[in-house]
């Protein structure tokens, strides 16, 4: 036991050691902006699919996954059954950049970006709206179109379609 913990005093004290004899690295900022990886969580944005539509759904998922609440909208619905929303805004100055808006996101409409920059002086300039947030590209994937995957309206009724069972009636398992 005593033998261990001496170990690790010894090697903590080395590591500091070591560095007391090693160049200082001095990040001159914002001379100079260190290149951050695509993955990196600052600020977001609302990403458009391939052919230039918005790709938010207003699902609310990311709304319900934020865990300061920062994220509203309302949602609204086209002639062809495409959702989106009517207004859709975020308070940076409650978010916490923890990232599981993405995640939650089925359509990878919300996406954070490595721009971290967005120091403000009033507090009421950190809310986003719509056409704050909404860019022109796909962000991350920008090949990904969730209505051609998913379908934009339901066509012909439940059962019809190919290999899928009528629907059940819940009443009949009913005592
Ligand atoms: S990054 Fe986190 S805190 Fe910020 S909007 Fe998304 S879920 Fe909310
Ligand atoms: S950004 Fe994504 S998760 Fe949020 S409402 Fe739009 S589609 Fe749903």
């Amino acid at each position: 036991m005593f033998k261990e913990s001496f170990r690790g005093f010894i090697l903590g004290f080395a590591t500091t050691f070591k560095h007391l004899f090693r160049k200082p690295v001095t990040e001159q900022y914002p001379e100079y902006k260190r290149p951050l990886p695509a993955r990196s969580r600052a600020r977001i944005i609302l990403t458009r699919d391939p052919d230039g539509d918005e790709r938010c759904v207003a699902c609310y998922l990311c709304s319900a996954v934020c865990p300061v609440s920062c994220i509203s909208m309302q949602s609204a619905e086209r002639g062809d059954g495409r959702r989106y929303p009517r207004w859709f805004r975020i308070n940076f100055a409650r978010c916490i950049y923890c990232g599981l808006c993405e995640e939650a996101c089925p359509t990878l409409a919300i996406q954070l970006t490595p721009h971290f920059e967005t120091c403000e002086r009033e507090v009421l300039k950190l809310v986003a709206e719509k056409e704050d947030l909404l860019v022109n590209h796909g962000g991350k994937n920008n090949d990904y179109n969730f209505y051609r995957c998913a379908g934009v309206a339901m066509v012909g009724d439940k059962g019809t379609h190919i290999n899928e069972e009528n629907p059940v009636d819940v009443k009949s398992n009913l005592p």
